[in-house]
């Protein structure tokens, strides 16, 4: 029987396993799927973890993601077609949830699929090769090592696990606490402290945002490009790139300097996949359109192996979801696989547009025209995709308007035309981040 090895169970895994699960319920022959899972539960970032450093296994900790940390984009935007949030909730919920409401909404459609025991919970995939015909996957389950052979492997392992960290002159005799956003837990850590928080991406404003709404009494956030410019509430401020910290103070590239107590450098996550050998291993920077991955899944010299999520994403769920029912489609023989020089042209086509992108909303369309493309090969439930291209344009406007209230707006749902309602308390004052306090009606 095909085997089909899926590596890491969050959102893009459970796609996968919801792909194939889909297509059995439907009556079709599907091969044997199996999901290593290093974690000991499902979720992938979605499952809060306190732990930094090095997990129970002595493993780098997978988790990137901190307490108090609500969608930074719409639900909208990322439902499942195939599973609404009214559905899940039973009733429409406000559009910007925090982590925990999620996390029940992604575990709450795969637990409803009965995926679960397709997944190897605890289980590190140690490395992956292909042996001509078949590709040996090495795992260690924590009680020892084995090999099991494969005709399919798709890596689900996410790309935010492993911190990109740069040096500054100083930093070896900074008196305070430095730290990646990898690391960052609980911003309640930095009350009446001043933080330096250097980036200029979601990770910086997020966290910038967070460290201020639970107290820390000043937050500079240090661009190396240019500034986010949004209209910051007060005690939080932007400046130019770091040149040095001299002890306590960072002086930065205009001549101005700053008293901090700690420093969070929000410098982005690396690709990295040192459990894939050399042949079949994407490198890659965090992109749009990633080189050598045919409609951004299949690997061009080998497309057996395969691979999801791997895209920078304004669209998560839903572009997993898809990239999912693709690669099923391939592996159950239902869509082709062209000749590799027609994979490379391909790709050379949407990264020459890649190139000419000049703004968020030119990415958004970019993604978006993306996410038509898989939609039309496969049968994955029907969904307004032209009103999540509206909602993330409007989205960002919101955001210019007020950095602080975007998550107080409500958007149409694009699979039941719901409309949200508005949360009952203001995202900015309110520190609650609990499923039930979210979901309560006043
Ligand atoms: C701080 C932060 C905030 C975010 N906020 C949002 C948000 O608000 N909205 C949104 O839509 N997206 C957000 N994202 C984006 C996030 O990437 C996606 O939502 C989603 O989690 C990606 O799913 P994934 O399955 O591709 O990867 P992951 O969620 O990273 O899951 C990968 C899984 O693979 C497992 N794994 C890794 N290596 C191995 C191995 N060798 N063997 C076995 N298992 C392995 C991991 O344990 C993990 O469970 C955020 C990301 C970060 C870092």
């Amino acid at each position: 029987m095909t085997r089909v090895a899926v590596i890491g169970a969050g959102p893009s895994g459970l796609a996968q396993l919801q792909a194939f699960a889909t297509a059995a319920r439907a009556g079709i022959e599907v091969p044997e799927v199996v999901c290593f899972e290093k974690q000991g539960d499902w979720g992938g970032l979605w499952n809060y973890t306190w732990r930094t450093g090095l997990d129970e296994h002595g493993d780098p900790v997978h988790g990137s993601m901190y307490r108090y940390l609500w969608s930074n984009g719409p639900k909208e935007c990322l439902e499942f077609a195939d599973y609404p949030f009214d559905t899940h909730f039973g009733k429409p919920i406000p559009s910007f949830p925090p982590r925990a409401v999620l996390y029940d909404y992604i575990t709450g459609r795969a637990r409803a699929s009965g995926v679960r025991d397709q997944i190897r919970f605890n289980t590190a995939v140690r490395w992956v090769s292909w042996d001509g015909s078949r590709f040996s996957v090495s795992v260690d389950d924590r009680t020892g090592s084995r090999t099991e052979e494969f005709d399919y492997v798709i890596v689900a392992t996410g790309h935010f696990s492993t911190p990109n960290v740069p040096e500054y002159p100083g930093f070896d005799t900074f008196p305070g606490r430095i730290m990646h956003s990898h690391d960052f837990r609980d911003a309640s850590e930095f009350a009446g402290r001043d933080l330096l928080v250097m980036g200029s991406s979601y990770s910086a404003e997020d966290i910038a945002l967070q460290s201020a709404k639970y107290g820390a009494k000043s937050v500079t956030i240090s661009y190396r490009s240019a500034p986010m410019g949004f209209g910051w509430p007060s005690g939080i401020s932007e400046v130019p790139g770091l040149e040095r910290m001299d002890g306590r103070t960072a002086v930065f590239t205009d001549g101005t300097s700053r008293e901090v107590d700690a420093i969070v450098l929000c410098t982005g996550y690396q690709h990295s996949f040192p459990f894939i050998a050399d042949d079949l291993r994407l490198r890659t920077a965090n992109l749009l359109c990633t080189p050598n991955l045919y409609n951004g899944v299949l690997w061009i010299d080998n497309p057996r192996m395969m691979y999801l999520g791997m895209q920078d994403q304004y669209y998560t769920f839903s572009m997993f979801d898809l990239q999912a029912w693709y690669a099923r489609d391939v592996i159950l023989g239902r869509l082709p696989v062209p000749p590799r020089e027609d994979m490379a042209a391909h790709i050379d086509g949407w990264t020459a547009r890649l190139q000419t992108l000049a703004n968020p909303e030119e990415e958004i369309d970019y993604q978006a025209d993306y996410l038509r493309d898989l939609m039309k090969d496969t049968d994955y439930p029907d969904f307004d995709l032209d009103l999540t291209r509206r909602h993330f344009k409007v989205w960002e406007h919101h955001k210019e308007e007020s950095i602080t209230g975007y998550r107080d707006r409500a958007f149409t749902s694009p699979c039941t035309g719901s409309q949200a309602p508005l949360h009952h308390t203001p995202w900015w004052t309110e520190p609650d981040d609990t499923l039930a306090t979210f979901l309560r009606t006043e």
